[in-house]
């Protein structure tokens, strides 16, 4: 057992000599092997039943009470807040696919679990942890090879069909296609071609939520949504020709720093008083007058008598806009973020800017501007955790589509190409003798818990379908898999396809992962400065 010692003593020729602080635990060899690979098998156990279109849906309730709904398994695994080091390492592999292909979290989680599960028979075995780690390095790379032999170029609909693969299972199947359709075109519209080859900038796209209508309500706006309302009553709703100032100033007299104290003695110098700031913050407004813009949108604060004569010159504003949007409104409207009122001599430029009521609130709607390539995606639902959720669905199909649109190589989903890759690795293993052709086939056993687990979350005997599922392939059908019912079906008769690079990222991440886990052989933790968890009563800290 690992234990809370005095120090670690270490005999040098007969002196103990201590090496470790007091309080430090040290668990080594096979012990610290256990540790780890149950840790992170438990983490990766805990989003298996979210995998695939009949996936279940999590519910994470944070120390604060906020609730999260959710299939994500990059989301679930970062909400878990989880402690345990090599478990977090499943956590990181989950956020890495996350960060660089957006979909296909779950499946690298998963199978870094299995990758361990399978580890853990050898490990009985006897068969060293390098040798199991050299083993799946070489099984991944020929899973690489395997899976760049698989993929194939989409035609027009793959890209639909890759963002309904990803939306599928995150609870907005009713608007599927729907959905589908719109992060498809919002894509291809702020595609660029830069040497002949289509890239996509995400911060292209922008996704607005707004609960309270139906799912169905959601749509692609050609141009800017900014989630504020203008300052003033009294302002234009309606801008056409708009030539828009975007500072990042605020329109209001600074606060000092220290606090200031103004004596006065008579009521005619708090007269003057007011007369002043009155006067700096019509000078303000006239600046902004004289720039020749009719519409503003500030990153900071508009003071209530700014709003009032910017209204009077019939310009309308919006205050605290997030930094992002202005990024946007700066590269969609040509315009420039200043951050002086003395240089307001960029402006940029739109057709129209609208308020427009959305829900309960207003937002504001900038279109037709100077560079088209700036989208909006509109995303309603009844309530927010519908909103949440689907915004995850969208934002996976907004990555698997731009990843599909720049390189257009997809595989069959449906845990198809896992199953191809299994039975090739099989035949693989059999070139290596002895130990390196257990790791090898262990890691080719460890692919076909995608197939499996997504049985087992239709409700199938994972047993029986498994079989059969393996003699399809065996029988030359590659791309057979597990449809939404539970059938053995072909996976592209159904259009479910992924973008290649999913698969490939997500068995390269798990293969790391599962290698790094393995071969850790001695944990040292220093000692917290909080009292050791599991005792009775309320944790103080
Ligand atoms: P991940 O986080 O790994 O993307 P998902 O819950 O999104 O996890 O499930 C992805 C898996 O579900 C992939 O193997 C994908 O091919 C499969 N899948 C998605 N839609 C379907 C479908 N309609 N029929 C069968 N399999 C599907
Ligand atoms: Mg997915």
């Amino acid at each position: 057992m690992p234990g809370r010692t005095t120090g670690q003593l270490v005999n040098a020729g007969g002196q103990p000599i201590l090496i470790l602080k007091e309080g430090a635990t040290r668990t080594r060899g096979e012990e610290a092997q256990t540790m780890n690979i149950e840790a992170a098998r438990a983490v990766a156990n805990a989003v298996r039943t979210t995998l695939g279109p009949k996936g279940m849906d999590k519910m994470l309730v944070d120390s604060i009470g906020d609730v999260v709904i959710t299939n994500d398994g990059a989301t679930i695994l970062k909400e878990m807040d989880i402690e345990h080091p090599a478990a977090k390492m499943v956590v990181e592999v989950a956020k890495a696919q996350d960060d660089e292909v957006g979909d296909g979290t779950t499946t690298a989680a998963v199978l870094v679990g299995e990758l361990l599960r399978e580890s853990e028979e050898l490990l009985g075995e006897d068969v060293h942890p390098t040798v199991i780690a050299a083993g799946f390095t070489l099984a991944a790379r020929k899973a690489a090879d395997l899976l760049n032999e698989m993929a194939f170029a989409g035609d027009d609909t793959t890209l639909k069909h890759v963002a309904m693969t990803a939306i599928t299972g995150k609870g907005a199947e009713m608007m599927l296609t729907k959905m589908a359709d719109i992060v498809v075109e919002a894509v291809q519209l702020v595609a660029e071609d830069v040497d002949g080859k289509k890239t996509v900038d995400p911060d292209d796209i922008s996704v607005v939520r707004r609960y309270g209508a139906s799912v169905d309500d959601s749509k692609l706006v050609h141009g800017l949504i900014i989630d504020k309302e203008k300052v003033h009553p009294l302002m234009p709703t309606t801008v056409k020709d708009a030539k828009i100032a975007l500072l990042n100033v605020g329109l209001e007299i600074e606060k000092t720093e220290i606090d200031a104290k103004i004596e006065i003695n008579d009521p005619g110098q708090m007269q003057s008083f007011w007369d002043e700031e009155e006067r700096r913050l019509e000078a303000i407004a006239d600046k902004i007058i004289a720039s020749g813009a009719n519409v503003v949108f500030c990153q900071k604060g508009i003071d209530d008598l700014v709003q009032h004569y910017l209204a009077k010159a019939g310009i309308l504003a919006g205050r605290r806009v997030k930094k992002s949007d202005m990024k946007r409104l700066e590269k969609a409207t040509g315009g420039k973020i200043t951050d002086t009122l003395e240089d307001i001599s960029q402006l940029g430029y739109a057709g129209l800017v609208q308020e427009r009521k959305v829900g309960d609130n207003e937002m504001i709607f900038v279109e037709n501007s100077k560079n088209p390539k700036a989208v909006s995606i509109l995303l309603r639902g009844s309530i927010e955790h519908v909103v949440d959720e689907m915004d995850r669905a969208v934002n996976d199909a907004l990555k698997v589509v731009s990843l599909t649109l720049e390189n257009n190589q997809v595989v069959a989903g449906g845990g198809a190409p896992e199953t191809e890759l299994a039975m090739g690795l099989r035949d693989y293993a059999t070139t290596f003798g002895g130990r390196e052709q257990l790791s090898v086939r262990a890691f080719a056993n460890a692919m076909e818990i995608i197939p499996k687990t997504l049985i087992e979350n239709t409700g199938g005997d994972p047993l029986d379908k498994l079989v059969e599922l393996r003699s399809a392939h065996e029988s030359g059908d590659r791309n057979a898999g597990i449809s939404v019912d539970g059938d053995i079906r072909d996976m592209l008769a159904l259009n479910v396809v992924d973008p290649l690079r999913v698969k490939l990222n997500a068995v390269e991440s798990a293969t790391e992962a599962a290698n790094m886990i393995l071969r850790i052989d001695d944990i040292i933790a220093a000692s917290s400065e909080t009292p050791e968890l599991g005792g009775e009563g309320p944790e103080m800290y």
